[in-house]
């Protein structure tokens, strides 16, 4: 098969529009490294071209019409938009959908270790990581930690100009004969992936106090954000690249940046969405968490989220019924898109 390369077919007024598009798309991809924030500036976005919350709609006892626009999201993780249609909803909705978690590395739940006088963060991959990939470059810590009260502190560490940064240490060239005859799929091990995150010990310990470094990050985590070791049993904290998406090539031709899989199709599905006006059939965008792992959890589509939310948006255009709910899921259409690029995906 024969593919054109549209570059050559971009009218000057596409081209400008698709510069317009990537600048955007750009900015929202630096806002959404995780699916929590992903889903946060969905919602944000939706809000300001008049989605009201499913669950406001519900409590007040409000009638959908055509013209109508309504989201609901799950866990913080996981979200879908509908904008009702002038048809019925049971001849059937169109829908996009993509995934907005990408691979990452999780931080365990009882992480802080100390070996050779180093302080790391023991990690589990996350997703279809190339482990050797995560070696050697600055990474960035997002994500949440519940406290014992419940207060829910945000994490965002490396991503400022003045941020520390952490990395996962790669051995020296002229030590690495072994590790350089291995196979690139363990040339770096799963078990290897651990986050250096300190070397200096705390000053003023108890003569026998061991561990000192792991004590310093500690007694810092408290200092800095009143977080103590047992919070990290309760937290949520990916590891990702740290820094903003960038240009690249000397024609800007390509963007280079992290967690593009899958947002360069779940972001553009939501502008796709956000600007469509007067719909006839029933627009609808799903944002999935949990594609990474096989869809699983009560965020990932194996869940009944969707369905549920389906049921009640439906109810509220005044049509309630168990088999009409499955008269729209059979007459929909859905565009399920994910990267497909062979390199760099
Ligand atoms: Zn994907």
């Amino acid at each position: 098969m024969e593919r054109k390369n549209m570059w050559e077919h971009y009218t000057e007024e596409q081209e400008k529009e698709l510069e317009e598009l990537a600048v955007r798309y750009r900015k929202c991809l630096d806002q959404s490294k995780t699916e929590r924030e992903c889903v946060a500036l969905s919602i944000a976005m939706a809000e300001e071209h008049g989605y009201k919350n499913i669950e406001d709609c519900i409590r007040e006892g409000i009638t959908l019409k055509a013209g109508d626009k309504v989201y609901a999201q799950y866990m913080k993780k996981t979200l879908a938009l509908f904008h009702i249609g002038t048809k019925p909803m049971t001849e059937g909705m169109n829908i996009l959908g993509a995934h907005v978690d990408s691979p990452r590395l999780d931080v365990k739940q009882n992480p802080l270790y100390e070996d050779t006088q180093m302080a790391y963060l023991d990690t589990h991959y996350y997703g279809g990581v190339k482990k050797y990939q995560w070696v050697t470059i600055p990474l960035a810590i997002h994500g949440v930690v519940v406290k014992k009260d419940g207060t829910v502190v945000p994490v965002v560490i490396g991503e400022k100009e003045d941020d520390p940064v952490f990395v996962i240490s790669d051995l020296l060239i002229h030590l690495s004969q072994d590790q350089l005859e291995k196979k690139a799929k363990i040339v770096i091990e799963g078990e290897g992936l651990d986050l250096l995150v300190g070397t200096k010990p705390v000053k003023n310990a108890d003569k026998d106090e061991k561990e000192k470094v792991r004590a310093w990050v500690v007694r810092y985590l408290k200092e800095a954000y009143d977080i103590e070791e047992e919070d990290f049993l309760s937290a949520e904290l990916e590891i990702v690249p740290s820094g903003k998406s960038r240009d690249c090539g000397f024609d800007r031709s390509m963007i280079l940046g992290y967690g593009q899989d899958d947002k360069v199709c779940a972001l553009t599905s939501l502008f796709a969405m956000l600007e469509a006006e007067n719909p006839e059939r029933t627009g609808c965008c799903i944002l999935a968490d949990k594609e990474e792992i096989g869809n699983m959890g009560a965020t990932g589509m194996q869940s009944s989220f969707f369905e549920d939310m389906v049921a009640e948006v439906l109810a509220l255009t005044g049509e309630d019924s168990p088999v009409k709910v499955r008269r729209v899921l059979r007459n929909s259409c859905m565009l399920s898109s994910d990267v497909s690029a062979a390199y760099d995906p």
